[in-house]
């Protein structure tokens, strides 16, 4: 059986820079080469922002988005010198640090625009609200904000509400962009629109570029399973046994003692917890795997830790797989949304990186 010589931290994550680069590759050619803008918001949703940036821009990605100034600035102070585009609303005093970092940044608003105007070496790309009714100006503001940002001007988009599940919806976004681009001249402002889901089955919606994230990391932008739309995981979320004990039947587990052996059983302690970002929803629900073979989560997820039903070969040290491969079996982070009530994005970017030390593999391409 696996055992862990030596543990990094209790619970770690292994990403695989390799299958990123992969990742990349396929949306690429998913996209008919349109430019390819790597979304490395959130930490790169929790696998580190500097070291996927630099595999996506390895493998062919033209430029980077985030959704703060600082994780804009955390990729510029490592070295990074692609086009970076910030998304969201940004404060005056944002502005300009966006401006020393050489970060775009986004208009949402007239009066954004107007504030970015006062900022004349910053690009901006106008976003229009098309359906999602969150950020954006309307179609019928686009004429002005046009008219504000001048020479600024470097991008526009939209952005889609339902792409992974609503095509109906999602082609009258389109539609509605469509009239945008049509109704003024952009001249070589990049037009873009795609997420992950309008990447891989919205070939109206590619435009210049395309902007991926969560496929990016080779999870399934529908919380579905990754290798239907050739896709691989990059990230494991791995641990150890603790310790192994023997329940007599009627003994609990956990807080609450909500799990009740019903026969004699092994029980292994692994030392992951809502702390490290494997949520309390998961309790009485998950699995993980041990020794290649499922075992089903006994009761409560505590802060701290968990135990997991086992048999009597299994040892301390043994690898605890929460999220990848053991042996023949994988479990999947849509596995581990569905079973903790979510979907694979929470899933992956709630990891705690406070706890959860991060390793990389295959950091050189080949
Ligand atoms: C997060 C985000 C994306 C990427 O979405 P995925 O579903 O992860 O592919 C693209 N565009 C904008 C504006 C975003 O906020």
């Amino acid at each position: 059986m696996k055992s862990v010589a030596r543990t990094p931290s209790r619970t770690w994550a292994e990403i695989d820079l390799e299958a990123v680069r992969h990742n990349v590759r396929t949306l690429k050619r998913r996209s008919r080469n349109a430019n390819l803008m790597a979304v490395v918001k959130a930490d790169a949703y929790g696998h580190g922002a500097v070291e996927v940036s630099r595999a996506t821009l390895e493998a062919g990605a033209d430029s980077l988005a985030v959704v703060t100034v600082e994780e804009g600035a955390e990729l510029r102070h490592a070295g990074i010198d692609a086009p970076i585009l910030v998304f969201t609303d940004l404060l005056p005093d944002r502005l300009t640090l966006a401006e020393e970092h050489r970060l775009m940044v986004t208009a949402h608003s007239i009066p954004s625009a107007r504030l970015m105007a006062q900022h004349p070496n910053l690009q901006a790309h106008l976003k229009v609200n098309t359906g999602m009714n969150r950020w954006g100006v309307e179609p019928e503001e686009v004429g002005e904000a046009r008219k504000v940002l001048g020479e600024q001007l470097v991008g526009v988009y939209t952005h889609f509400a339902a792409a992974d599940d609503d095509p109906e919806a999602t082609q009258r976004q389109i539609s509605a962009f469509d009239r945008v681009l049509a109704a003024h001249s952009f001249g070589y402002a990049l037009v873009h629109a795609s997420n992950s889901a309008g990447t891989l089955w919205y070939p109206a919606a590619r435009y210049d570029c395309v902007r991926p994230g969560i496929a990016l990391y080779g999870l399934h932008p529908a919380n579905g399973e990754p290798a239907q739309e050739d896709l691989r995981p990059a990230l494991s979320l791995k641990s150890y046994v603790a310790a192994v004990r023997r329940l007599e039947p009627g003994e609990g587990v956990s807080y609450g003692l909500t799990y009740r052996a019903e026969e004699a059983m092994f029980a292994a302690t692994v030392p992951v917890g809502y702390a490290e970002g494997y949520r309390r929803t998961l309790s009485g629900r998950a699995e993980a795997l041990v020794g290649g073979v499922r075992r089903p989560l006994l009761g409560r997820v505590t802060m701290d830790a968990c135990v997991f039903g086992v048999d009597s070969a299994v040892a301390m040290g043994d690898e605890v797989v929460l999220i990848g491969v053991q042996g023949d079996e994988r479990i999947g982070a849509h596995e581990v949304g569905r079973w903790a009530g979510t979907i694979n994005y929470e899933i992956i970017t709630g990891i705690n990186d406070r706890r959860v030390e991060r390793s990389y593999e295959n950091v050189r391409g080949t």
